[in-house]
């Protein structure tokens, strides 16, 4: 026998796949704010202008929005809450079958996940609209004023609202709530009074840090501040953003919320539009180290629309990563393989136990009779491929033996 010949034969046997991959983990999920609004309901929807075809839809339904709460009458708000209350319901149950475990209300009361809250606050004018180009010129917005000061008015009740969302979910699931974060803020108005954007995004933390700590104290587990506008203009989010960031987290009781940001790169006007201007993901590694040592426990990032270099990851060391991991601007449903392989790619280089996964951004986009039937397959596919992920324990183990206990991910510090 030619022992050579028979040991190179055994060193050419390839390892069985489920040799190397002893483990599989499941992967919570969760979704980053906005589901479609069900016909029925009669709110202005800034996703929906009625020309699909038109991109940079922020602010188009802020007049539309303005006059349906002017016309109000008792008869109609009843009407509208009842609405409200059967969408919840029914959208936070498709969700649930889907398999998300972390559903949202659907963001259903507002015209858009920011301009809603802007409405609540005194120095705020809707009356004087203005025509702006935002997000780094991706495209013009009306947007209201900033005409003085800014403080809260109120007349308006996240933690209520987040209660009757929780009522409208089964018994075992948590409904995140999501506000919008001040940075994100200072991009989405006109400033004709401060002329200072730390200024104003300070004042404007404080606004949201109050509606946090009324969500905690109501029992809301999850809370997630949307800062698109990081990934926008990474500079000012080190100068700045983070710290506010910081601020609208401050003095929740230790262990009582997740503290969630959302972090994308926006999204196009219509679904398949590929010449929108996103912002650059390089981004992501220069805000990821300021995030990680922040108070933030968990960051959502895209990653299905760009691919990003996971190695991103490693730069996440005490910190979740909610990974993007279905595109919402596209009508491709990606298949379940797909997604699962991506996401035991991305298990090289974060530990399970700081994994979860979500679609990149809001599902608003996803609408209609030509798209909405494609939401609930995607969704369902993103929910099955999160479960039963092959990882590397060897990766764990390598921690493990570091000194990090991978069962919980670690500490991170109080806001
Ligand atoms: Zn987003």
């Amino acid at each position: 026998m030619n022992w050579a010949k028979e040991f190179g034969t055994l060193l050419r046997i390839p390892l069985k796949k489920s040799l190397i991959n002893k483990n599989v983990v499941d992967l919570k999920t969760t979704v980053i704010g906005a589901y479609p609004k069900p016909a029925y309901l009669k709110i202005p929807d800034f996703f929906n202008t009625g020309d699909e075809k038109k991109a940079g839809l922020l602010g188009a339904s802020l007049k539309a929005y303005s006059e349906m709460m002017a016309s109000q009458t008792d008869e109609s708000k009843q009407q509208l809450e009842k609405d409200v209350i059967r969408a919840s319901k029914e959208l936070i149950a498709k969700q649930c079958q889907c398999g998300v475990d972390i559903p949202t209300d659907g963001e259903v009361r507002r015209e858009n996940y920011l301009h809603y809250l802007c409405r609540f606050i005194e120095g705020i004018d809707f009356e004087k609209p203005k025509e702006m180009s935002v997000r780094n010129n991706a495209y013009t917005a009306v947007v209201p004023t900033v005409t003085g000061e800014v403080s809260w008015r109120g007349g308006l009740d996240c933690a209520e609202e987040w209660k009757k969302a929780q009522a409208c979910a089964p018994a075992g699931c948590d409904v995140k709530y999501t506000l919008p974060g001040p940075m994100t803020l200072v991009g989405s108005v006109f400033d004709a009074h401060y002329k200072d954007d730390v200024r104003l995004a300070g004042d404007l933390a404080k606004i949201v840090n109050k509606q946090v700590l009324e969500l905690a104290a109501a029992g809301c587990k999850y809370i997630q501040i949307d800062e698109p506008v990081f990934a926008r203009k990474p500079e000012d989010c080190l100068r700045y953003g983070v710290r506010c960031l910081e601020e609208c987290f401050a003095g929740i009781p230790e262990g009582t919320v997740e503290r969630t940001m959302h972090m994308c790169c926006g999204y196009p006007g219509h679904v398949d539009q590929t010449d929108f201007l996103k912002a650059d993901t390089s981004a992501y590694r220069k805000i990821a180290p300021a995030l990680d040592v922040s108070c933030v426990d968990a960051v959502s990032i895209e990653d299905a629309w760009c691919t990003n270099d996971l190695s991103l990851l490693r730069l996440f060391t005490k910190t979740k990563v909610i990974l993007g991991t279905m595109n919402v601007s596209s009508s491709k449903v990606e298949t379940v393989e797909e997604m699962r392989s991506r996401l035991a790619e991305a298990l090289k280089y974060i530990e399970p136990a700081r994994l979860m996964v979500a679609p990149d951004c809001g599902l608003g986009l996803l609408q209609g009779e030509k798209y909405g039937h494609l939401l609930e397959q995607k969704l369902t596919n993103m929910c099955r491929a999160a479960k039963g992920v092959p990882f590397c324990a060897a990766f764990s183990k390598k921690r493990t033996c570091e000194g990090q206990d991978d069962s919980q991910p670690p500490k991170k510090k109080a806001a």
